[in-house]
Formats: structure tokens, sequence, C-alpha cells
């Protein structure tokens, strides 16, 4: 045979599609010339490929060579190709058997003595080719991230050389059998760990219940990051689907999920420094950023008004539409960004602002400008505002005994049941029609909500905020009708003090 193919795949966003590497040998002067590769990229892996070819101990064919992977117009990146190049050439110079190759697909960077090395996105490349049926053929650090996956078949090897064996059926490769996760709460800090804060520990079970966007202001020291940390204790596990999602978002990025945390919603949180790309994603080839390594689970974005404004920005759209599209002159990606944001802020930039210890030292245009970094329509974003203020002096003292992270978690999960089993979504993304039927008010209340939005000059979108939230709070009293005293409950995490 001079002419071979070999089936391989190619990330776009969390998508894996189809590529072949086909070969053609043919009498001439000897060259090998990859097509449909950028040019260095295929430059790496041309070097790449003769070099552990020979090495292996096979024959590098001394004439024309052309390669091509299409299609030609999907972008292709990084040394993942090297594996099915290297078996091409060899098929189509009948080192290797080509009439078994297509049951396979391959994946993988060669070193150049012929060993193999780990590429990222194993997920989606295992999950698309178990759907076409294909068994897979990776390098064996991959493995046990591939078999995230739990139907592909996986055949991991060491070297090109095991492969070349496996395909003359000399020595078979060994399937690999995947690990049972067993995630387990208590490896997550718990809720019963922070003392007191009655007020803020009932917010965040309201923001857990309703995925409802939560910015808390407060000095520093009084445990706005240990709430934060321990809200994923409070979140039900994520479903399979759902978990391998996730676990193709961290493939993708080349961050591997550990099998412990596997179900387990993520708590990711960016330090200020982060840029809007390790934000919200991009780069070329777009890379996810921090919002959707988020995906159904918590950005907590600490000292809020230090992030860099138009990296805030970006996360306007994400927040609403729950995905992010990144948009290059080569290509387009979108990634799934459906997450929790908890924000965290100081009242003024020393932080003691309102506080009964210490002394602020700012003057009013320092804390303006403070809280003017954060623009009002980005505010407008968030459904809860929560001020956290210090315990009482004495606090200490007393013996009181602070609920589980389970305890909360049992309340969550039954009103996020409700919410699903009633109209499908989580409050938080009720709009429209449904939004209307979900959030009646009696007409006293109705009456309320617009003085109080004419008195704090609110924006129609902070009344729907509120109502969403007051929904949720009736789902946790597992009422139907959203009373007063759910109103009045999520009124007060509208209005912070300025
Ligand atoms: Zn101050």
């Amino acid at each position: 045979m001079s002419l071979s193919i070999v089936q391989t795949r190619a990330n776009v966003g969390i998508h894996s599609l189809p590529v072949n590497v086909e070969t053609h040998i043919s009498n001439g002067l000897p060259s090998l010339s990859i097509v449909g590769l950028p040019e260095t990229t295929a430059k790496g892996s041309r070097d790449r490929v003769r070099s552990a070819i020979i090495n292996a101990q096979f024959e590098f064919p001394a004439r024309r060579i052309t390669i091509n992977l299409a299609p030609a117009d999907l972008p292709k990146q990084g040394g993942r190709f090297d594996l099915p190049i290297a078996l091409s050439i060899l098929a189509a110079s009948n080192q290797i058997p080509g009439n078994t190759l297509h049951q396979y697909e391959f994946i993988g960077e060669l070193g150049l003595s012929g060993e193999l090395r780990p590429v990222s996105g194993i997920i989606p490349f295992s999950l698309a080719a178990q759907k076409a049926s294909h068994t897979i053929i990776i390098p064996l650090e991959n493995a046990k991230e591939a078999s995230f996956c739990k139907k592909t078949n996986i055949l991991p090897a060491k070297n090109i050389l095991q492969i070349c064996s496996h395909l003359h059926g000399r020595e078979a490769l060994i399937n690999y059998l995947p690990q049972e996760p067993k995630p387990h709460y208590r490896l997550l800090p718990d809720l019963s760990d922070v003392y007191g804060q009655m007020h803020a520990k009932r917010a965040l079970e309201i923001s857990a219940a309703g995925r409802h966007s939560l910015l808390m202001i407060g000095p520093p020291g009084n445990g706005k990051t240990m709430l934060a940390s321990r809200l994923i204790s409070i979140l039900p596990l994520l479903n399979d689907e759902e978990a391998l999602e996730l676990a193709a978002i961290h493939s993708i990025s080349g961050k591997s999920i550990e099998l412990n945390a596997w179900n387990f919603p993520p708590f990711r949180n960016p330090h200020h420094t982060a840029s809007s790309i390790a934000l919200v994603g991009g780069g070329n080839p777009p890379y996810p950023g921090e919002i959707s390594l988020a995906h159904y689970g918590v950005l907590f974005l600490d000292e809020l008004p230090e992030f860099n404004r138009h990296a805030l920005e970006a996360l306007r759209e994400p927040l609403e539409s729950g995905s992010i599209t990144i948009s290059r002159a080569t290509q387009q990606a979108e990634f799934p960004a459906n997450f929790q944001l908890i924000a965290a802020m100081n009242p003024c930039p020393c932080g003691y602002l309102g506080s009964q210890i210490n002394h602020c030292a700012c003057s009013p245009q320092q804390i303006q400008r403070y809280r003017k970094k954060i623009s009002a329509p980005f505010l407008d974003r968030i459904d809860m505002c929560l001020e956290i203020n210090p315990l009482p002096k004495n606090y200490f003292l007393k013996t009181n005994k602070e609920e589980s992270s389970e305890a909360v978690r049992i309340r969550v999960k039954k009103a996020r049941n409700k919410q699903f089993k009633k109209f499908g979504k989580f409050n938080h993304n009720l709009s429209g029609k449904l939004l209307e039927i979900a959030c009646k008010l009696s007409t006293k209340d109705h009456k309320i909500l617009e003085t109080a939005l004419e008195k704090f000059q609110l924006s129609m979108r902070s009344y729907h905020r509120i109502l969403r939230v007051a929904r949720t709070i009736a789902d946790l009293s597992e009422c139907e009708k959203i009373e007063n005293s759910h109103l009045m409950e999520a009124l007060n995490y509208r209005l912070i003090k300025k």
C-alpha cells in the first residue's frame, strides 16, 4: 500500500471533530511535506516523527512523502497529531498492517525516542470516539482521564513500538480498567467551621438554593473568604453528565480533575490581577477561562474593586447567557460557563468604614472612587448584596453549636428540586412569562415593592432580581406563594448602605 488513512481528532471549543491523516508515498526525491497543519506545528511534528520512527528501529522511507490532514480548514494545534502521522507513514510504507486501522482513533505527542507523551483535551476526544464506536489508542498518562467516559474502549501505550506490536497482532495492548470515583464531602471545608454570622449563612443558603449571585461587603478578617469557600459544601453533587462536561473543559485547559473531586461542583477563586483572557477565556487557539472552569460551580472574586474593570465587564454577558463565545480570525469557539458568581469587597480602601474597633482613614472622595471601580451595570447583575459585620466581642465565650453543611445541603437540594420540577430551571434563570407566573405577589406586596423601587431608585433589572430571590426564599420555606416576609427578606439583600 502506498496510501494510508489514520483517524484522529482536533479540538474546537469543547468539541472534538474527526480528522483523517492521509499519507501518500510516491517515487521521487526524498521529501516530507505535511499539508493541513499550520507551518510551525507541521515543522515540529515533522522532526519528531522522523526521529521517533528511526529510533524505534523502523525505516523512514527515502521517497516522496505527502501527508494531508483533512479537513484542511479545521484549526489544528500542538503535538497531538504526531502519533497518527507516524502510524500513517508506517502503514503507507507497509511496515504495519493498514487493514485494521479503521477500528481505532489515535492521539499522542511523540518523543524523539518514540515514547508517547500526554496531550490536553483527552476527554472530548474519548467521548467523541466512543460515540463513533472506535477504540482509542492513547498515551498511558492520558488513560485515567480518558476513562472518565466510562463506555470508551481504551488501549493505553507507552511508546510507538507497543502500538505497532499490537497492530501486527504480536502483543495486544491491554484494555484500561477505569477506577470508580468516590467523592466525599468530608474533603470539603464545612460551614460549621464558621462561628456566628447567621445572617451571612442564611444568605449563602438562599444563593445556593436559587443559584443567585452574591456580593459580600465587610471589613477584612470577618470571614468573607471563609464563607465563600464553604459554598460548595452546601451544593448538591453534579450528576455524571454534568461532571463529564466539566471534566472536558478542565481537560482542554490541561488541568485534569482528580478522581476524588469528581462530581463536586468546582470552586474557582482567581486573583484580582487576573487578565480578562484568564477570566473569560481566549488566546489562539482559544482556551477556556476561569468562568468555564467554574461551570456548574462557583466563581469567587475576592477584592472585587481591585479586578481589572475591563475583565469584570466581560463577565456580564456570560452571567446572563451561561456560555462564552471566543472569536478569532481563524476560528470561533464556544465554551459553557454556567457559574454562580460570589464576590467580596471591603467597604472602603482601608477596609474599616463603619467599624467600631478600627478607625477608617479614607476620605469621602477615596471611598467614592473605590466603589466606582465597579460599574452600575455590573452591580445590577448581582442578585444579592450582604453586609458582613464583626461578631460581638463575647461571641467566642458562648458554646454555640453551629449547623453543619450537610443539614443546609439537604434544604438546598429540596428547594432546587422544587424549582426544576415546576419550571425546569433555577430561579436565577426565570424570565418573561415564567417569571410572572412563578413570582406573583399580592396587591399589597406589589405596592410595597414599587414604593421601594422608587425610593431607592432601583432599576427594572433589580425589580426582577428581587422577585427571583423572594421566590427562592419561599421555596426554602416550602411555600407555594411569595409571602410578605419572603419579599421583605429579598428586599433586604438589595439595599446596601452607601
Ligand atoms: Zn477606610
